[in-house]
């Protein structure tokens, strides 16, 4: 059976930015289709990413601080690990939200349209779905259709023990012996789960370190923090990668040329995301796509079809949920003729690693390379009340100020929970203000988020004489 839709507003994907764009079109009078190529909404980051990871997280944290207990007078039992339910528990998780954003969609009256969409005009989309074919005549097109994990020529991908992100929330098994191949945020994320369930993990980089956009400082301490469950590969490549009855034979080269081969359970493979721009058809519809497949657009997320937007990984780095939500914002806004543009000063970062990593704004190497006048303030959690009866003393915050006017520039912290802290520094950013307000503002005791003012304190110019 087949059909034919009309849409003031088409959006073409469910993820964060999707479903964003589509809420708020919906919201400012617009008649919205969305289009999802899976049965739930959410994209990547409900279904197979943020929101999973940080179910499987969550417990690994629980599991990791009861452990610690030991050392403070109270002992648990060894835990044991029922696979089947914890990946029951962390499917809840999805279904809440994924249910509660179908539900926000029909209460909008977004109108959803599953299967596979291509473009095949200016102002058409063919949807191909179970149940038959939809056509949809639009008027404005909003693109969101996210990205992939990278697969590599040289990579068994195909064997079952060779995994993608996607893979590894499947909590199919706990390997004996795990490697991660790549030590960005999802890798270590994944890597931390699968350590607390009880795997041995190696973690092979090829920079001299983990996390490499992150502040040097910051990955000092995570290094030191992790050292006795991860075994870290820095500067080391994987050259070959065999799947054998044993095990994944997989071939690290050094950077002094020396090569080894380790035998694995399983390898994760987490090496970045290439955006699905090319999978589209998008130039039937006149779109540019380049060649690695993102597609480019202006601040108002216009691609270079003055109708036709595009928003979220598919438009490039950094690849984050909360930055596709914004730019989903602005489409939506610009086609219903309001004036907006997508012009953040800053996009925070976090790893929901244990210990967490998090920056905002420029890293002192940028400030660097950037050749900008900063002065940096630290402020070591060892002196923090909270964060010695909190097992983090070994954290800390710091802040990156203009020389000149002593405004916030950046900012980054370590420790537990050290993510929740990003929102006082990135709103001090977004705001223009200087070491004088955040040192000014008087912050809860003991809390963690006091190291932000205590950070600003260290910093001379926040002491001023008042008039
Ligand atoms: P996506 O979420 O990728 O959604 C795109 C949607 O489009 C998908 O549902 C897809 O099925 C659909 N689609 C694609 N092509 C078509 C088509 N032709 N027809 C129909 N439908 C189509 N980011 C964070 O900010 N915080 C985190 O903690 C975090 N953790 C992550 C953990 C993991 C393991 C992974 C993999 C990613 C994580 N991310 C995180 C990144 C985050 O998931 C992405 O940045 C985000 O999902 C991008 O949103 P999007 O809307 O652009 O695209």
């Amino acid at each position: 059976m087949s059909q034919e839709v009309k849409a003031q507003v088409v959006v073409l994907g469910s993820g964060p930015a999707g479903y964003s764009a589509a809420f708020r079109a919906a919201d400012l009078g617009l008649e919205t289709v969305l289009v999802e190529r899976y049965s739930t909404l959410g994209g990547v980051c409900l279904n197979v990413g943020c929101i999973p990871s940080k179910a499987l997280l969550h417990i690994a944290k629980v599991m990791e601080e009861a452990k610690m207990m030991g050392s403070h007078g109270v002992t648990f039992a060894e835990p044991t690990v029922d696979l089947d339910k914890i990946r029951n528990h962390k499917d809840d998780v999805i279904g809440q939200l994924t249910q509660g954003l179908g539900g926000m969609a029909k209460m909008r009256k977004v109108k959803v349209v599953n299967g596979y969409g291509k473009f095949t005009g200016a102002n058409t989309l063919e949807v191909e779905g179970e149940e038959g074919n939809t056509t949809i005549n639009f008027d404005n097109a909003i693109i969101a259709a996210g990205s992939r994990p990278i697969q590599l020529p040289f990579i068994p991908h195909e064997d079952p023990r060779v995994w993608d992100s996607t893979g590894a929330l499947e909590l199919r098994e706990v390997p004996e012996k795990l490697l991660v191949m790549g030590g960005g945020i999802i890798g270590l994320e994944m890597g931390t789960v699968y350590y607390s369930l009880g795997s041995q993990i190696d973690v092979v980089e090829m920079f001299d370190q983990v996390i490499p956009a992150a502040d040097k400082d910051l990955i000092k301490i995570y290094t030191k923090q992790v050292k006795d469950k991860f075994n870290l590969k820095l500067e080391t490549k994987v050259t070959a990668v065999e799947a054998k009855d044993d095990g994944i034979h997989v071939t690290m080269e050094d950077k002094k040329g020396e090569s080894e081969t380790t035998v694995y359970d399983a390898v994760l493979v987490a090496i970045g995301r290439v955006p699905n721009g090319k999978l589209l058809d998008a130039e039937k519809a006149g779109v540019e796509v380049d060649e690695r497949g993102f597609i480019r657009v202006d601040k108002q997320m216009r691609t270079n079809v003055p109708h036709i937007h595009a928003i979220g990984d598919i438009v490039g780095q950094p690849m984050l949920a909360h930055k596709g939500v914004h730019e989903g914002h602005v489409a939506a806004e610009v086609i219903s003729g309001l004036k907006h543009y997508f012009d953040p000063k800053v996009i925070p970062s976090i790893a929901y690693t244990e210990p967490e990593v998090a920056w905002v704004g420029v890293t002192e190497k940028e400030a660097k390379e950037q050749g900008l006048k900063v002065e940096v303030a630290s402020f070591p959690w060892a002196a923090s009340g909270r964060a010695i009866a909190s097992d983090s003393a070994f954290g800390m915050t710091k802040l990156i100020f203009d020389k000149e006017t002593n405004r916030v520039l950046g900012g980054a912290t370590i420790g537990t929970n050290a993510g929740e802290l990003l929102g006082e520094i990135g709103l001090a950013i977004e705001m223009g203000a200087d070491a004088e307000d955040i040192a000014l503002t008087i912050h809860a005791h003991p809390t963690l988020h006091e190291s932000v003012g205590m950070a600003a304190e260290v910093f001379e110019g926040s002491i001023t004489d008042m008039p």
